[in-house]
């Protein structure tokens, strides 16, 4: 089994995004979630977190909008929006 990228997420102030980050977010859906954890184990920043089906979540304060969870989810339950979009389910 593999391991998330990030070992020890959110260990420092420097991860943090601050004042920057893609034009997209990712939105989790939550209706096809199978809880692979795939999500988890690829973010490069650490920032994905959920053990039961369709309550996975993101942190924004370290999400960089990379889009990797969203490419990688096998349900296509994550969808990249506008950072303008109000299509978000957790703040
Ligand atoms: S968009 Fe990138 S940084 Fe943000 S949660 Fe997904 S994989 Fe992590
Ligand atoms: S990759 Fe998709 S199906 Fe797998 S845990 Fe994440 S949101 Fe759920």
């Amino acid at each position: 089994m593999f391991g998330p990228l990030t070992v020890k997420p959110k260990n420092s102030k420097g991860d943090k995004t601050g004042s920057w980050r893609t034009l997209v977010r990712p939105n989790y859906l939550h209706q096809n979630c199978i809880a692979c954890r795939m999500c988890v184990m690829i973010c490069p920043e650490g920032c994905v977190s959920g053990k039961e089906k369709n309550a996975f979540s993101v942190d924004y304060t370290f999400c960089k909008g990379c889009g990797l969870c969203a490419e990688i989810c096998p349900k296509k339950d994550i969808a990249m929006v506008s950072e303008d979009s109000k299509d978000q389910k957790q703040a």
